[in-house]
């Protein structure tokens, strides 16, 4: 059985890529078959996990969805990237937001990106989803394609306030596209947990959502090592598996499991 989950939040920068490359390899290091997809033009996750220019690529996310929309039959050994950490990666680049304009005149917009990754899913035991920091119809696409979704959050008060509007958008994809789509879970990262700053923002997120979403045990510090994984096109663990954000993605990804 695999799982297919949805990292995403519409504000930029709270983590989505980080997220989804270190659980992906912490996954991996658990003994599971992992595919990572970058579904943001930006292509950071693709850059994060070494494929320095993702622009150049011969075939990425936005060609595989092209051919969707056209009918054509999906060769699924197309375009994938083997990671040295055992991770798959399918990438994309700029091209998507060719794809995002394109899709307004297509048939079943939403769920192009679900054809492709169902024809996925015998391969691995889970597929992770890096969604871009939108809600448009490609993110739309990337949620009625996933089982659970997950929301990483930045430990500041703004941020925490915006998660109302992706919840109302889950919840209308749950209604209307993806009756199965559950929440797995809103991650707390970039954590300065000796802040009472931060205290009072993890009571918040408990009080507005701790009853309906659950809250991941494990929060992700805030500490440039974990900026310096993308850089290095690595993941922490091969970076500093020390490192306390090595800990956390690796607490993470125990709890993950244990949802199964
Ligand atoms: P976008 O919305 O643009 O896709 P994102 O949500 O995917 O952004 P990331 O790209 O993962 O966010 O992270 C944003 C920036 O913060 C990056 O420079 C990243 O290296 C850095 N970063 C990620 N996690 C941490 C952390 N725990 N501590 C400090 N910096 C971090
Ligand atoms: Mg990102």
């Amino acid at each position: 059985m695999c799982k297919v989950i949805a990292i995403c939040n519409q504000k930029g920068g709270v983590s989505k890529t980080t997220t989804t490359a270190n659980l992906g390899v912490g996954l991996v290091r658990a003994g599971k078959k992992v595919l990572v997809i970058d579904a943001d033009p930006q292509g950071n996750l693709s850059q994060s996990l070494g494929i320095e220019n993702p622009d150049e690529l011969e075939v990425a996310l936005p060609n595989i969805m092209e051919q969707i929309m056209t009918g054509e039959e999906v060769d699924v050994t197309q375009g994938i990237v083997h990671h040295k950490e055992g991770l798959d990666l399918m990438p994309c680049n700029i091209d998507l937001s060719a794809v995002d304009v394109s899709l307004v005149h297509v048939l079943s917009r939403e769920f192009i990106m679900k054809t492709y990754v169902d024809s996925m899913r015998e391969f691995y035991d889970y597929i992770l989803i890096d969604c871009m920091p939108s809600l448009g119809v490609i993110t739309i696409n990337s949620l009625t394609a996933s089982d659970s979704v997950l929301i990483p959050v930045q430990a500041a008060y703004l941020p925490v306030k915006g998660l109302e509007q992706l919840i109302k958008t889950i919840s209308l994809v749950k209604k209307l596209l993806n009756q199965e789509i559950q929440f797995e879970g809103i991650l707390i990262s970039m954590l300065n947990a000796r802040t009472n700053y931060a205290k009072d923002i993890m009571e918040l997120i408990m009080e507005y959502y701790g009853e309906a979403i659950p809250i991941f045990e494990s929060k992700i510090p805030f500490s440039v090592k974990a900026a310096e994984t993308s850089a290095a096109g690595v993941s922490i663990f091969t970076l500093d598996k020390k490192h306390p954000v090595a800990q956390a993605y690796e607490k993470l990804t125990e709890e993950v499991i244990a949802h199964e």
